[in-house]
């Protein structure tokens, strides 16, 4: 039988089954799962973990979601999953996983997508891209709320609000479609006087993008106009072009 090092079997790549502890409805279409690991290790903000879903024939689906927790979260994570309509893997999160079900996952993966304490730090979400980006902003708050770091945050409509409890005055939003009835907010697509307006100073420190392609690639040119260095700009991309 293969024998393990401890290091070893917490290492990421490996397979484990967590269990899940708890499920909020974040929106309509996003809910949160808060999954115990038996080989939890801490993380960095920023980076996922892989879900791999084995149907009764061994037809395996496997997807990337991001880590929504701090690592301050010992023995837990939580990934903030949309539903979408046709998938495979994001509707049985939605709408056949309970609470006290086990779902098979490996991680935390490295990337280049990751918060180390760098700053001031800029933080530029669309849709449930924000996912990362409120891990990054929750470890912020409970280890060094001093610390500049601001989220401009994208979303469609009101409902669609992720983590509308916890989005404080760190976080500026835009509605593209649906705003709030008594919104005097921006509205309408980023643009280059509201990142210019939520960055302010933060331009000499490093920004971290998440969303679709084309949000990514928008937000990015907006963040190089405004003057930040290409090099300082990370980006993190969720899948196929939509609509934010
Ligand atoms: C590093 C990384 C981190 C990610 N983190 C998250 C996360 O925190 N939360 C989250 O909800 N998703 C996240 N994703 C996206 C996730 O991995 C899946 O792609 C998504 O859940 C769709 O999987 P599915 O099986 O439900 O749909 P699929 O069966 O893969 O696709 C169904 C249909 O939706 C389209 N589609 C696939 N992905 C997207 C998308 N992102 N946006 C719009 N249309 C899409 C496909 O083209 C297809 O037409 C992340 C992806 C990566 C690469």
């Amino acid at each position: 039988m293969e024998r393990l090092t401890p290091v070893e079997q917490r290492a990421p790549g490996r397979w484990q089954i967590g269990t899940v502890t708890a499920i909020k409805r974040e929106t309509p279409r996003v809910k949160s799962f808060r999954i115990a690991l038996p080989m939890w290790m801490e993380h960095l903000p920023g980076q996922h973990y892989d879900v791999r879903l084995t149907a009764p024939d061994g037809y395996v689906a496997q997807r990337s979601y991001s880590i929504a927790s701090s690592p301050l979260d010992v023995g837990e994570i939580e990934l903030t999953i949309d539903r979408l309509e046709d998938g495979e893997v994001s509707p049985y999160f939605h709408d056949i996983l309970v609470e006290g079900d086990q779902i098979e996952v490996r991680g935390p993966f490295t990337s280049y997508f990751v918060w180390r304490g760098e700053h001031p730090v800029m933080l530029v979400g669309g849709g449930s891209g924000v996912v990362p980006l409120m891990a990054m902003l929750r470890h912020r708050r409970r280890t060094m709320p001093e610390l500049p770091m601001r989220l401009l945050y994208s979303v469609r409509s009101a409902e669609d609000l992720i983590y509308a409890d916890e989005l404080g005055e760190d976080a500026v939003l835009t509605f593209t479609r649906d705003p709030p009835a008594d919104w005097s907010g921006h509205r309408g697509r980023l643009d280059e006087e509201l990142i210019a307006q939520s960055a302010g100073s933060l331009t000499s420190g490093i920004a971290f993008v998440c969303g679709t392609n084309g949000f990514v690639e928008s937000a990015t040119g907006l963040l190089l106009d405004s003057g930040f260095e290409p090099q300082r700009i990370r980006t993190e991309r969720f899948g196929p072009t939509g609509q934010l």
